[in-house]
């Protein structure tokens, strides 16, 4: 024992005080730090809540919807087009119109078909392009060009596969 009776009595004592302000100055900081944290999410989510619910100013976004479709020549295809706005925060749908309309197809990329013709000296090759909208396909044949025949034809050179 270092000491005597009385001084070890009182480092004791005031060891024990100095726990006691350290627990209370940790608790006092816990209790701080809890306010600090939990505050603001209140305060966000009581903010938050009305919006994210039900009361919200609708933002509607206008769309549409092909109902159905056919072929009229090679330039234009006729749709039955259905159009309404949706509201882009909750799905609310309502109703603008369906209507018939004429529209100009919307080809892809031309692509060789593969069918070719040897004529004479000359060779020529049959394109397409598609709608995509429709599935009209337009055919056309190139300009005939010069070619040496017999085995050695020109042709393009690979056939372009549709894209589905
Ligand atoms: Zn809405
Ligand atoms: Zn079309
Ligand atoms: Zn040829």
């Amino acid at each position: 024992m270092r000491g005597g009776l009385n001084a070890a009595g009182c480092e004791k004592g005031m060891v024990i005080l100095m726990k006691k302000i350290e627990i209370g100055k940790r608790l006092t900081m816990i209790i701080c730090t809890f306010i600090l944290l939990i505050a603001p999410f209140g305060a966000i989510a009581a903010a938050e809540k009305p919006e994210m619910s039900t009361a919200h100013t609708h933002s509607y976004a206008e769309s549409e919807m092909i109902l159905s479709f056919s072929a009229l020549d090679k330039e234009w295809h006729k749709l039955r087009v259905r159009k309404y706005k949706v509201c882009t925060l909750c799905g609310d749908t309502q109703e603008i119109s369906i209507n018939d309309e004429n529209r100009r197809h919307a080809f892809r990329d031309p692509y060789y078909t593969g069918a070719n013709q040897h004529v004479g000296s000359s060779h020529k090759v049959q394109y397409a392009k598609k709608c995509w909208v429709c599935e009209f396909t337009d055919y056309w044949w190139s300009d005939p060009y010069p070619c040496p025949g017999n085995g050695n034809c020109i042709v393009p050179y690979s056939i372009k596969s549709e894209e589905k």
